[in-house]
């Protein structure tokens, strides 16, 4: 017990906080007293510093004072959403016997967990992405993780062994990107990187939940099965280990058993092309480089989805293209259905329009926590099957595997449900009214009496009058008495025998008789029976519907499918896009190829470019051309449609021929490293070495101003070094873009057989640079950094004596530090060396000078001799 001071008697209450507490060490603890949440100590502290609310404290200036805040319990969820979103867990404390009937100190309970990884609630959750819950076990060359997405009921598991094994758990963390991470408590987590821990909430969990045992029998009672043999994961020691955990933990903090978690699956590796952490981010998949938003990015800009559930499935289809191709070739056959029109595009994405979030709900629905409301919204959902399954007949030969057996399982359900519930459900289901009249007998029959009450009451009334005769006598309620007669002191002679007097007032008496009592008993019991009889039946239709939630499930996915089919259907329509032709074969092929995001965000026509890569005579292209060209514009531009392609979706060119690649890796400028604090050229070299070391034949590589961040020499000796690697067919030999801004390495071209060089075009026009974006063969010929500098705004002086430096350094000259010119050593590979350096040439002429220049234009007839000293002085200023 905390703040126990001098001895001071705690409270019952305080002892029962502090027992509770003990549990949930690492929770805030949302303490129910009254109408109220209250927290306390350093989570008092903590949630209000988080929530902005007002932190009081308990018990001032008593030895038991203690730091406090506290919300209202019907705001809970809005607070409980907010710290979610904060990477907090929060454990609900409720009151769990009624304060009334109680003697001594109220029952209480942790009902329930919440955190950012097992959370249902919509408040919490960003609605179009999954939110993944992972465990993972680390032990050195041989790792598990596990990764739940509870809203979905999606559990897969992997297992990771050998030198690569680290990585590749590095690469699947960052494709879930998950909310919450489970580790043994006594794990350091050395290895992972802080910036990708830094993000989410860590959850430290006893070490036994991960026992190989204790998690196996887990996984075996929560599946039904007498081996894990049927999920494959028998073997995977590590795989079960974590998943056992993340089950466990998934009980324990949902406090009920996750019948929706009805399968698992061991993700294959090979099945996807490998997208690291580094490719994800400099590709923009899924966020922007510049602030992280979704909707520059690719997902973004190609989300055509009518429903969250295909979104969902977009994001995963970016982040895991396939690699085989004829799953691949399914993939686009369908889309082209929606292309074609063979099923009618527009008509089936105005039906989905409609769809609400099923997986989630149908989360809710298995954990027993869906409101009628949300109930009410999966039977409308439903409701959509023929609209859907109508425009899929006879076409799709196989109705995406869906048969009769599942729509009638789900008709039947639609209509049960439809008939049980009322029109527009209550909000809440406190005061009942959430079943539909005509459901059960004896419910109507109540809630008839019930609704008669006040007639019935006003009907005796009426009748006792005129027994009586006394005129003003009234049948009236309250809490201690309930029904009575009461009349006036004047009448009191009138009154019957049979009346019971229970209360004089000054005025009044007041009395009750054996029909008034019998009436009362029948109107409140009713009241409290229909609850009953209405939360009975609910129970009974959620059973009747959670025995058909793998249908549902399926539905859903289909659903997602569907959707997505038609939304990159509709994508290709609106940009213009072609169906690429998948193969095994080395061939990358594109023709008139767009950035699909460059596209659709520019109000500028696009220029589209070709694109010739194979292993062989054409495996590292060299591109150079002027800052500001579209280098990077196009380099990005060929491995998204290669990861588009092979997402089965139809891709921004005009004809493209793509054997697929098995990963694609990106080493692109460091500038988003800066704000990291890593040394930028230590980030860089640690991402080639990656490369380096993990690239094959068919992977494809995209490098982007390698070397940058070292001096000269340094940097054109590493990069060179580093594209010969990348050519060699004994080391790597894969298809390779490389764009650089050392000149010198077009040279490659001469000396290595698979080298092409390629270059931005650019036109001068009046002394500045026009952009043309058009890739040619060949190396480009000048360096503008001078004249994109002048567009950039920079000071005429500073241009100028930029100008003056390179015209120096291309006559082979000293520069102004003594330092001898770049290209004198240039050549960090001898046999280069041996060729004549090729001299710059400058394609602006002589150094501009803003002297010679107004030489040139001065008329000398024309000149005073008081101006023409005058423009003497200038000039020996200027110079
Ligand atoms: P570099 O890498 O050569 O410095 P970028 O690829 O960053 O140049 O391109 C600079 C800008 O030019 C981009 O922001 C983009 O808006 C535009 N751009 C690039 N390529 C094209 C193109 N093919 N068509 C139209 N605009 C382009």
């Amino acid at each position: 017990g905390a703040n126990k001071k001098d001895g001071a008697k705690m409270t019952p209450m305080m002892a029962q906080y502090h027992a509770i507490k003990k549990e949930y060490p690492r929770e805030i603890l949302f303490f129910r007293m009254g109408d109220f949440y209250e927290m306390m100590f350093d989570d008092a502290i903590k949630a209000a510093g988080l929530l902005g609310i007002t932190l009081t404290k308990r018990g001032r200036g008593t030895a038991s004072e203690a730091p406090m805040c506290g919300i209202p319990h019907h705001a809970a969820e809005n607070y409980i959403a907010k710290l979610i979103k904060l990477g907090q867990r929060v454990a609900v404390c409720d009151q769990v016997s009624d304060p009334k009937d109680g003697k001594g100190i109220v029952q209480r309970e942790v009902t329930r967990v919440v955190t950012p990884g097992t959370v249902l609630d919509e408040n919490c959750m960003e609605g179009k992405e999954f939110q993944y819950l992972a465990a993972i076990l680390d032990e050195g060359d041989r790792l598990g993780v596990a990764f739940m997405e509870f809203s979905t009921g999606r559990f897969e598991v992997s297992q990771l062994e050998g030198e690569q094994a680290y990585l590749q758990l590095m690469d699947l963390l960052t494709a879930k990107d998950p909310a919450e991470l489970l580790v043994r408590e006594t794990d350091d987590l050395e290895r992972i990187d802080p910036g990708f821990l830094k993000e989410r909430c860590v959850t430290p969990i006893d070490d036994w939940y991960f026992g190989k045992d204790y998690a196996r029998q887990q996984l075996l009672d929560h599946f039904e099965t007498l081996t894990l043999d049927g999920y494959g994961l028998e073997p995977l020691d590590l795989a079960t280990r974590t998943a056992g955990a993340a089950l466990s933990y998934i009980y324990q903090t949902q406090k009920s058993k996750a019948s929706h978690l009805q399968s698992l699956k061991v993700l294959n590796q090979s099945a996807y092309m490998v997208l690291d952490g580094t490719t994800q981010r400099n590709l923009e998949l899924t966020r922007s480089l510049f602030d992280g938003n979704r909707t520059e990015s690719l997902l973004g800009q190609i989300d055509m989805c009518r429903t969250v559930m295909g979104s969902r499935l977009l994001k995963e289809w970016i982040l895991q293209p396939l690699t085989d191709v004829a799953e691949i070739v399914a993939r686009q056959t369908y889309v082209t259905s929606f292309v074609t029109g063979t099923i009618p595009r527009t008509e089936m994405r105005a039906v989905l329009g409609g769809v609400p979030d099923l997986d989630r709900q149908v989360s809710r629905l298995a954990m027993g926590n869906i409101n009628p409301r949300d109930l009410l919204g999966i039977a409308e959902a439903l409701g959509k099957i023929p609209d859907i399954v109508n425009q899929l007949d006879e076409v799709v030969p196989d109705r995406y595997g869906l048969d009769d057996d599942l729509f009638s399982a789900l008709w039947g359900m639609h209509e049960h449900i439809l008939k049980s519930l009322p029109d527009e459900p209550p909000s809440h289901m406190r005061d009942g009214g959430y079943m539909a009249d005509g459901v059960d007998a004896e419910l109507d029959e109540l809630r008839t009496l019930r609704r008669d009450s006040r007639a019935i009451l006003a009907q005796i009334e009426a009748r006792e009058r005129e027994v009586t005769g006394i005129p003003k006598l009234k049948v009236q309620y309250n809490k201690v008495f309930g029904y009575y007669i009461e009349v006036g002191k004047v009448h009191t002679a009138k009154v019957p025998e049979h009346y019971v007097r229970k209360q004089t007032l000054v005025n009044s008496e007041r009395y009750i008789t054996g029909e008034l009592k019998e009436y009362e008993t029948k109107i409140l019991g009713a009241e409290e029976k229909i609850l009953e009889i209405e939360a009975r039946l609910y129970s009974e239709l959620l059973r009747h519907c959670q025995d058909r939630i793998n249908h549902l499930r399926t539905w859903s996915r289909t659903v997602a499918q569907i959707d997505l089919h038609a939304a990159l259907a509709e994508l290709a329509v609106q940009r213009n896009y072609c169906r690429p032709n998948m193969s095994d074969s080395d061939e990358l092929e594109i023709i008139d190829g767009r950035h699909p995001v460059v596209e659709s965000l520019s109000e500028e026509p696009f220029i589209a470019n070709d694109t010739f890569l194979n292993n062989r005579e054409d495996r590292v292209l060299i591109i150079t051309g002027p800052n500001m060209g579209g280098k990077s514009t196009y380099l990005r531009q060929v491995a998204l449609i290669t990861l588009m392609a092979q997402m089965g979706s139809y891709v921004p060119a005009s004809k493209a021929d793509i054997g697929v690649v098995d990963r694609i890796f990106t080493r692109v400028g460091a500038s988003d490293h800066l704000a990291r604090g890593q040394s930028t050229f230590m980030v860089e070299m640690t991402e080639t070495a990656n490369i380096l070391n993990h690239a094959g034949p068919r992977s494809l590589i995209i490098m982007d101003e390698i070397g940058r961040g070292t001096s000269t020499f340094d940097g054109l000796s590493i990069a060179w070094a580093v594209a010969e690697y990348l050519h060699d067919k004994e080391r790597i030999g894969a298809k390779t873009l490389f764009a650089t801004h050392y000149h010198e390495m077009t040279d490659l071209e001469k000396l290595c057989e698979g080298v092409t060089n390629l270059h931005i075009t650019v036109k001068e026009w009046k002394n500045k640079i026009v952009f043309l974006r058009r890739i040619e063969r060949g190396a480009a010929d000048q360096s503008y950094g001078i004249h994109v500098a002048q567009l950039a705004g920079l000071p005429g002086e500073v241009v100028r004596r930029g100008r003056e430096i390179l015209s120096n350094l291309e006559k082979n000259e000293l520069d102004t530090t003594g330092k001898p010119r770049l290209a004198a050593a240039k050549k960090p590979d001898p046999a280069a060396a041996a060729q004549a350096a090729p001299l710059q040439l400058s394609l602006f002429g002589p150094e501009p000078s803003p002297v010679l220049d107004a030489l040139r234009a001065l008329e000398v007839d024309e000149l005073t001799p008081r101006k023409a000293l005058d423009l003497l002085f200038e000039w020996k200023s200027m110079v």
